[in-house]
Parts: structure tokens; C-alpha cells; sequence
């Protein structure tokens, strides 16, 4: 079994010491172990998944680990948003000190973003902090949570409040997986593909508006190629501000806007976080429009785009009544705000940039067009 059994892009990540490789194939989950065995150290992996996830995937991963002769455990936690918590943290942790994995171990998070998050934050506090890799399993955990190291949990105060900057030893991701994932969840991964080329990368935008019907189709090397971009674009923007100092809010294009609106819609199933992201994208770029950073071609090529693979473009799609101003209440609590101001992410298709000191009645205006429809 050799390392390279499959790998059709390699993205290094560079981030000195803490520097790793995101691998992304065609089938790597069948020679997991190859791609394991060079960043463990010691043979004993936990994988951590979801109940869906582990119904479809968990047997092939332990199988691929077990033929490596690596020893596997598993914790097998419930799907959805509601497990990045505080109780299935702790739950989690006691359950890892149980099986007695120690600080030379591994966890694995084979699953969406959910399951990255929450496992990337176990292995930062578990010991004082022990390996982790990601098997990110859905389109927006491949294409963005998986990579670039921020874990975390949710708290009743708001999403991702709780958590930890912490890096994982590889990411491999195997296309392969995105067969089973529902079409809903691939096209809200999809947004954060879409993200890339609206921040910087213009040509980028151009590819995915020829090719875009072909990776939310299920064209392998469609995926393989827009998966590959998206990591590079997040691998470069991390290794320049790791700890988001700066450039890293680039990453939030669309986010304050699909936060809010994700908020208002209570995390039930409403509103994905990737749907959330593509309204909030149109909602930055019609603000941006209305100060004179963007043009009305850049709006019409974006919602078009949108709409054509079938995304949501507007907050009056979402079929729940909206409130501008519990909007903008919500805003001004996301994390991104500094010194009491929200910071917005505006500029035309590839040319986003951090903006403080936006007039809040203009934002209200956009809320209120984007919530008429
Ligand atoms: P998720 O983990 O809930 O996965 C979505 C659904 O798809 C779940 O029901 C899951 O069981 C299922 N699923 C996943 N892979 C599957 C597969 N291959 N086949 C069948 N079903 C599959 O959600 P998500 O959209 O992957 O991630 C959202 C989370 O990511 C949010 O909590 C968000 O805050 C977080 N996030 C984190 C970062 C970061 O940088 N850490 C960035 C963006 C988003």
C-alpha cells in the first residue's frame, strides 16, 4: 500500500511547526491507513462520527485503519448542530478518558462540520492537547471547516463562542463521500465554494459558473478540482493570519448577514449554514452595490450563479416571516464585532475587503429588500 494510492491534489497548509497537508482523492477512505500512518504516533486511532455518517462510512474507515494494523475505537455521537454543546463536550471527554486513549493517541473526525469542530476541540483539551486528523465527510467541511484549525462548540449566548485556535495533523478528504451526502447539504457546501471566488479569485468564479452544475452533480473530478481551489484559497489566507488578525475575516464574506438570519431561524433545520451564507454573500454584495463598491453586474452575475445550481438568493426564499431589526440585533452579537462595531466584508466578485464604520441604516435597507424579496 503505498501513501500516494489515490491522491490526485496535495495542499500543503503552511503554518511552520504546525504545518500539514490536506490530501484529496477519489476513494481514499478504502487505503485510510496509508494516509493515517505517516502523522500518528502510536498506533491507536478513536474515530469520532455521527450516527449518519457511522451508518454509511464507519465500517470502510475502521476496516482501511484495522488492515494497517493500527488499533481503532469509536464514539459515535448524534447528528446535527445541537451536538456542538457543552453536555456532549463533556460527555465526549469522559467517554475518551474512559477508553484511556493517552496523549500519544489520535482522534479522527470522520463526519460534517459538526463533527470536526466538536472533535478538534476535544483532542485541544484532552491531556493538554493531543493529535487529531480530519476525514471531513460533507462538501462544507471539505471545502472550508476542516481546514485552518478553529474548534469549537455553541453556547445559549451564540454559535462557535466557545473554542479553540488548534491545528490537526492532516486533512484527507475522498470526494467518494460526497455520493451520500444529501443534495441540500451539498449545495449549502457549495456557498462556501462560491466564497472563494467572490473574495479574491475572479477566474475562479468564472470556472465554477462553466462548471458549477457538474461539482453539485456529482462530476468527480468537478469536485476533485473545486475542492482542491477552495482548500488552497483557505490554506493561503491561514497561513498569512492563522489567529485572524486580520485577513482571515475575509473568510466571513456573507457569514454576519447568515448568522443572523441563521439565528432568527433557530438552528432547526430551516436554514443551513451554507443557505444562510449565500443569502448573507447577496446581502454584502448589494451593500456593497449601494456604496459604490460594487457594481449591478456584479450582483446579477452572483444571485445568478447562485440560483442557477439551485441555491437560495434572497431572505424572503427562506418562507419565515424577518424582522430588520432582530436581524441587525443579532449582527451586532456576532464575534466578528470590534470595539462595538460590526465588521462587514464588501468589495465586487473578487475583491472583498474588511470595512468598519458602515451606516447601519444602510445595512437595515438592504435587510429589509433582501427580506420583501
Ligand atoms: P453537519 O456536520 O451537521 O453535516 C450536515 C449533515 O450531513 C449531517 O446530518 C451529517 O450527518 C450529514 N452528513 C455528513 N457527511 C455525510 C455523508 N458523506 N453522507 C451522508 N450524510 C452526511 O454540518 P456541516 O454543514 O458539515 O457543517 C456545519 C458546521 O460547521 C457548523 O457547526 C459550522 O459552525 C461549522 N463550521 C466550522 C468552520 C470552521 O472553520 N471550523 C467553518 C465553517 C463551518
Amino acid at each position: 500500500m503505498t501513501e500516494n494510492r489515490g491522491i490526485l491534489h496535495t495542499v500543503p497548509v503552511a503554518l511552520g511547526k504546525r504545518s500539514y497537508d490536506i490530501v484529496i482523492g477519489d476513494g481514499l477512505l478504502e487505503s485510510l491507513g496509508a494516509h493515517v500512518t505517516p502523522v500518528i504516533r502510536q498506533k491507536r486511532v478513536t474515530i469520532i462520527t455521527d450516527e449518519n455518517v457511522a451508518a454509511l462510512h464507519l465500517e470502510a474507515a475502521r476496516k482501511a485503519l484495522e488492515n494497517a494494523g493500527i488499533r481503532v475505537d469509536d464514539v459515535i455521537l448524534p447528528a446535527g448542530e445541537a451536538t456542538k454543546s457543552y453536555s456532549q463536550l463533556g460527555a465526549l471527554l469522559d467517554t475518551l478518558l474512559a477508553l484511556g486513549v493517552e496523549r500519544k493517541d489520535t482522534l479522527l473526525a470522520l463526519g460534517g462540520g459538526v463533527i470536526g469542530d466538536i472533535t478538534g476541540f476535544a483532542a485541544a483539551v484532552l491531556r493538554r492537547g493531543i493529535d487529531f486528523i480530519q476525514v471531513p465527510t460533507s462538501l462544507l467541511a471539505q471545502v472550508d471547516s476542516s481546514v485552518g484549525g478553529k474548534t469549537g462548540i455553541n453556547t445559549s449566548f451564540g454559535k462557535n463562542l466557545i473554542g479553540a485556535f488548534y491545528q490537526p495533523r492532516r486533512v484527507i478528504i475522498d470526494i467518494k463521500l460526497l455520493a451520500t451526502l444529501p443534495r441540500r447539504e451539498l449545495l449549502a457546501g457549495y456557498a462556501e465554494v462560491v466564497k472563494y471566488g467572490l473574495i479574491d479569485n475572479p477566474a475562479f468564479f468564472s470556472w465554477l459558473e462553466e462548471n458549477g452544475t457538474a461539482v453539485t452533480d456529482g462530476d468527480a473530478h468537478a469536485q476533485a478540482y473545486a475542492v482542491a481551489e477552495s482548500c488552497k484559497a483557505k490554506a493561503r489566507i491561514v497561513a498569512e493570519d492563522e489567529f485572524e488578525a486580520g485577513k482571515r475575516a475575509l473568510l466571513n464574506l456573507g457569514h454576519t448577514f447568515g448568522h443572523a438570519l441563521e439565528a432568527e431561524c433557530g438552528y432547526d433545520g430551516t436554514l443551513l449554514h451554507g443557505e444562510g451564507v449565500a443569502i448573507g454573500m447577496m446581502m454584502a454584495l448589494e451593500l456593497s452595490m449601494r456604496m459604490g463598491l460594487a457594481n449591478p453586474a456584479d450582483l446579477a452575475r452572483a444571485s445568478g450563479h447562485l440560483e442557477a445550481v439551485g441555491l437560495k438568493t434572497k431572505a424572503a426564499h427562506i418562507g419565515r416571516e424577518l424582522d430588520a431589526d432582530k436581524l441587525l440585533s443579532h449582527m451586532a452579537q456576532d464575534k466578528k464585532v470590534d470595539a462595538g462595531e460590526i465588521v462587514f466584508i464588501l468589495g465586487p466578485i473578487g475583491g472583498a475587503a474588511t470595512r468598519k464604520g458602515i451606516d447601519l441604516d444602510l445595512v437595515r435597507q438592504v435587510l429589509h429588500s433582501s427580506i420583501k424579496g
